[in-house]
């Protein structure tokens, strides 16, 4: 089942949210930042064993003071000019994620909106292609129950409900 909703990811009960990191996976701003603050410095200390991460890649940790037991990070593209692989390396960070998610047994997860803050990729083809990415990866079956959209304006919101509307 795929879901938006209007939300601080940090605050929901999801087996993992995922994490819009930067390569480093040592913290930044944005989602990042808060996803760091609420997890609290435990998280910080798992992260700095996992040798950064790749742009649309993904690695998996504990939520440690989460409501959500795990937390997947993933490295959304910097918008460049689109010309770049911008799209597919966004596609990536979907497909990779929900791969970890269903590797590890897991049945909920949220996503933020990738890519759409600070690295500036835009929102209407963003949303577009994390509909797409999810709705093929739930084409096979895996342990995977419910997706959320987990959006943190009301422009985003909307933007997902008429996606998920089509
Ligand atoms: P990126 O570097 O991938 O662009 P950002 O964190 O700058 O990452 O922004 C990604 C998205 O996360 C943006 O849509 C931003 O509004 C949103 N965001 C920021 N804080 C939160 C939060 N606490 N919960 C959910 N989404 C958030």
């Amino acid at each position: 089942m795929l879901q938006t909703l209007q939300a601080d990811i940090t605050q929901l009960n999801v087996d993992a949210i995922v994490n819009a990191a930067n390569s480093s996976l040592l913290g930044g701003g944005g989602v990042d930042g808060a996803i760091h603050r609420a997890a609290g410095p435990e998280l910080l200390a798992e992260c700095r064993l996992l040798n950064g991460c790749r742009t649309g890649e993904a690695k998996i940790t504990k939520g440690y003071r989460l409501k959500a037991r795990h937390i997947i990070h993933t490295v959304g593209p910097i918008w460049n000019d689109g010309k770049s692989g911008e799209a597919d390396k966004l596609r990536a960070c979907y497909t990779n994620s929900l791969r970890l998610a269903a590797d590890a047994g897991l049945q909920s997860i949220a996503f933020p909106c990738i890519s759409t803050g600070v690295y500036l990729f835009p929102a209407d083809q963003a949303a577009q292609i994390a509909v797409e990415s999810v709705r093929a990866f739930l084409q096979t079956p895996s342990s995977i129950q419910t997706v959320i959209f987990c959006c943190f304006s009301a422009a985003d919101r909307a933007r997902y409900e008429s996606l998920l509307e089509a």
